[in-house]
This record gives C-alpha cells, sequence and structure tokens, in this order.
C-alpha cells in the first residue's frame, strides 16, 4: 500500500484534571495541531473525519465515547495508521496498553506517536518485553487448556473434528454431540473395496490408479498415490479403534464404528508387513553408482530398479508422483553397462599418472577465475600497503615520537606479509605434477579393488556427480592428494566413459 493510501486517524484526549498532569501544552487544540503537522511530514492525509476527542475523560479506562467509535474502526480495518500525541494522551497503565496494542496489531494497524519514536521511549520497551511474556504465557495457557480438555474427553470416547479419517463424518457440537464419528456410506464402500484389493493382491500402486481412474477422490479431495493408499490400509480406525494423539507421548485409542472385519485388516496387515520385509530385502542389491548418478537431460537424479531376474536399472526419477508416467524422455540404462564404463573410466582416470595431472590441469584451468575470497584479499592488501606508506610518511615528518611510529610500521608490515602469503598459497594451490603422480602410483599400487565394497568405498569418497546422457557419462570428480606438504590439495577429474 503506498503512504498516500494510508487511512490515518487523528486522537487527542484531556482529562478532567489537567492540572495534575505533566505538561501544559496538552490542549486538544495543541494536540491536534502537533498531529496535523506531524501527519504531513510523515506523508499522511489528514482527513478531519478522522479525528478523535475525548474532552474531558481519563486516560485509566477504555470506556470513552471518542475511543469506542475508532476501536470499532480498528477492528474493522477501516484505517492503516492511528497517530497519537503521545502514549499517555492514548492509555494509562500497563495493562490497557498492551490491549491497545494488541488489538492494533491484530487488525493491521500501525501505532504512532509524535512526541518520539514509540518504541525507543521506556514506555515502549518496557510494554513490548511485556507483550512478549504475556502473549507467551497466554499461548502456552491456551496450549495446555485444550490439550487437558482433547485428552479429557477422549478419555471419555469423544474425538475432536480433526482426526476424522476419509470414510467417516464427524458429528460435533453443531449437532448436539460431544464429538463422534459416523460413517459415511459412500466412502466406507470406497474402503472396503480397496481393502478387498489389496486382500486380493492388488499393489498399493495399482490401487491408487484404478481409484484415480474410477474418479474416486481422497479425504482431501486430491488423486490418490501410493502413500495414501498405504495410509489407508494401516489406519486401525476401518477396524473399529480411533487411535487420538497419534503423534503425542501417550495415544489413545478409543472405539468407533467399523467399516471392515478385523479378519480383513489383519491379513492386509499380514500382506504390507511381508511386502516391507521384501522391500528391505530388495533394496540390499548393490549398486554402485547409487546417489551418485544424474540425468543430463533434466537434471534429476536416478532412482534405481529392478528387472526381470538378475537384471537391474538406472533411470531419471523424473516421473509423475501420482501415475508414474516417465516425464523425462532420457532412456533408463542397464546397471552392469553403465557401471562398468563408470568404473574403468574412474580406476584410470586415479590409477594413471599421466591421466590424472592431464584431470588435475584441466580442473585447475576451469578454476582459475579468481574468486571472491582472492578479490577480498587483494583488497586487503591495498589497503595496508597503502597503511605502510603512511606510516613511513609520519616517520619522515616526525610528527608522533619516533618509536611509536617504528611500532606500527612493524605491525602493518608483519599483517602485510601474512596477507601476501595467504594469496600466494592460494596461487600455487595446483600440486606439482610430481605429487600428482605420486597419488596415482600409490593408488596403483595397492591393486584395482574387485568387491563391490571397496569399490563402492572409492565412488563415494571421489565421485561428485555422474552426468549420463545417450552415450555418454559425464563425471566430476574430486581427488584428495596427501602427502602435498602443509595441507591437502584438492584436484579435479573429469572423464567421458562411453557407453558400450
Ligand atoms: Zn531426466
Amino acid at each position: 500500500m503506498t503512504t498516500e493510501a494510508k487511512r490515518c486517524a487523528l486522537y487527542a484526549r484531556i482529562s478532567p484534571t489537567p492540572e495534575k498532569e505533566v505538561g501544559a501544552n496538552y490542549s486538544i487544540a495543541s494536540q491536534l495541531y502537533e498531529m496535523g503537522e506531524c501527519a504531513k511530514k510523515r506523508g499522511y492525509p489528514n482527513n478531519p473525519a478522522l479525528h478523535f476527542v475525548d474532552d474531558n475523560f481519563t486516560g485509566t479506562t477504555l470506556d470513552r465515547p471518542a475511543l469506542n467509535r475508532l476501536r470499532d474502526l480498528v477492528r474493522a480495518r477501516a484505517i492503516d495508521v492511528l497517530l497519537v500525541y503521545s502514549l499517555d494522551r492514548l492509555v494509562r497503565g500497563l495493562a490497557l496498553q498492551l490491549v491497545l496494542k494488541d488489538e492494533c496489531d491484530r487488525h493491521g494497524v500501525t501505532l504512532e506517536f509524535v512526541r518520539d519514536h514509540f518504541e525507543s521511549t521506556p514506555e515502549g520497551k518496557m510494554m513490548f518485553s511485556f507483550q512478549g511474556v504475556i502473549n507467551e504465557y497466554e499461548r502456552e495457557k491456551f496450549r495446555e487448556r485444550s490439550e487437558r480438555g482433547r485428552r479429557e474427553k477422549a478419555r471419555q470416547g469423544f474425538i475432536n473434528s480433526g482426526a476424522v479419517p476419509f470414510g467417516y463424518r464427524y458429528v460435533g457440537k453443531k449437532q448436539g454431540s460431544r464429538g463422534t464419528m459416523i460413517i459415511h456410506e459412500a466412502e466406507a464402500a470406497t474402503v472396503r473395496e480397496v481393502f478387498a484389493w489389496a486382500v486380493g493382491g492388488m499393489t498399493m500402486y495399482q490401487i491408487a490408479y484404478a481409484l484415480n481412474a474410477a474418479g474416486t477422490r481422497s479425504a482431501r479431495g486430491g488423486l490418490w498415490s501410493r502413500t495414501t493408499v498405504f495410509q489407508l490400509l494401516r489406519n486401525e480406525t476401518y477396524a473399529g479403534r480411533a487411535c487420538l494423539g497419534k503423534r503425542t507421548k501417550n495415544p489413545q485409542i478409543i472405539a468407533c464404528p467399523r467399516i471392515v472385519e478385523e479378519q480383513t485388516f489383519a491379513a492386509v496387515a499380514m500382506k504390507l508387513a511381508y511386502n516391507r520385509k521384501a522391500r528391505v530385502g530388495r533394496s540390499s542389491r548393490k549398486y554402485l553408482l547409487r546417489g551418485k548418478l544424474f540425468c543430463r537431460q533434466c537434471g534429476k537424479r536416478c532412482t534405481t530398479f529392478p528387472g526381470k531376474g538378475s537384471s537391474a536399472y538406472y533411470r531419471c526419477n523424473n516421473a509423475d508422483r501420482f501415475t508414474h508416467k516417465q516425464i523425462c524422455p532420457a532412456p533408463s540404462v542397464v546397471k552392469e553397462r553403465i557401471e562398468g564404463a563408470v568404473w574403468s573410466a574412474l580406476w584410470k582416470a586415479i590409477s594413471d599418472p599421466a591421466a590424472l595431472t592431464h584431470f588435475a590441469r584441466a580442473y585447475h584451468a576451469r578454476k582459475a577465475v579468481p574468486g571472491r575470497a582472492k578479490r577480498d584479499l587483494g583488497k586487503r592488501i591495498a589497503y595496508l600497503e597503502q597503511k605502510e606508506r603512511r606510516a613511513i610518511e609520519i616517520m619522515k615528518e616526525g610528527v608522533i615520537d619516533f618509536a611509536e611510529a617504528r611500532r606500527d610500521l612493524a605491525l602493518v608490515r608483519a599483517e602485510l606479509q601474512a596477507a601476501q602469503g595467504e594469496r600466494s598459497a592460494e596461487v600455487v594451490s595446483m600440486p606439482e605434477d610430481a605429487v600428482i603422480a605420486a597419488y596415482a602410483r600409490e593408488v596403483a599400487a595397492q591393486g584395482e579393488p574387485v568387491t563391490y565394497d571397496d569399490r563402492r568405498a572409492i565412488v563415494e569418497n571421489t565421485v561428485v556427480q555422474l552426468r549420463y546422457s545417450e552415450n555418454e557419462v559425464e563425471m566430476d570428480c574430486r581427488v584428495v592428494l596427501s602427502g602435498a606438504g602443509e595441507k591437502n590439495c584438492y584436484s579435479g577429474v573429469r572423464a567421458d566413459a562411453q557407453r558400450q
């Protein structure tokens, strides 16, 4: 909202005993004048229809005719700014201050004062700190009370509206109940069907697909997914046991009308447990490139999936969440083929001295662009050099004590030297060829690993990212060269692995 569009109300008050109050310039006219000037300065229109004056009223109560009308406007969000000469003109007493401040906050009205910036006054500071404490306390109290209420309600066998799953409807206060569930027949029929399908051996994916194809909508009105079907099949409510406070420390089970027979529910539960076990077993299949392979076309990480028999694949994970139809046209790749190609390229890159040197060079050539840290360092060095020159000039002029100036110069020079050392260290971060070659020979001497675990360890420690496309795999690798002197140097390997 622009400044011109702001609706600003002015409030002025004078008490029945003005002579007892501090400050003589509290007359209604002077307050209105000051507020008008202030509004002009802050760019608010001064609209006389929004002047509110309580002449001869105390500030220790909120029941004042003009203030009442003003608060109605605040609550109706009919103004944007409430401008008052000072806080004590608006209200006296912390509790009432909090009431008004809170009301303004909640209805998007900014409370402003002429005399000084409210938040910087002692009153303002105190009010804000108290407000924080009190809000916190109120929230806590409310939470505790409603939590206690919920627990008590559950203990008596009643539920809250939030806990009603697909297939049921909530009967609450409006219907003269303390909170119970009744069966929604059409949805319950769907639930029974889903359980029957699961018993019959349909997968969760197939069930979700069938529901979506039939136009059935889930509890929230959306499409069904494997997850929502899974959650439905696991929900004990359908067997007559509603669980309240699932996420709390002490969940409570209360009886409710059942939609499926206990036998059916148990049969499905067994099937789910069996599936889970089967899935766990399957995931132990050894994928060498798991988590490292990305699709070059769309940038998504690839998933792994088993094929028929002993075959397995990597595939771009860019698929529709519900239908599981592939969105990205990138083809899936056979596990053995891509792993073989990547492994042989990687092994050559890290164990062949010539290859590793080549890749390290290429990497450093790409990295040679000065980074932000380097630029900052350059600035700092320039600054220190200037400081050094000035220190020498001062010494020449003999303006200050010679010994002191020398000490300063020594400090600046030490700092300068350190900064220059840091810079040269950055520049020489490309390790020497001999170091790189030695590393590669060391790797080669250990022999090419043959077990999955050994190879996987190398992939995990070396490969940053692999991107595959139709014909090749692009590799980003990082090799930590130990024995390069004071610190480890990073070097990169990039290989194009041709898929056979
Ligand atoms: Zn893709």
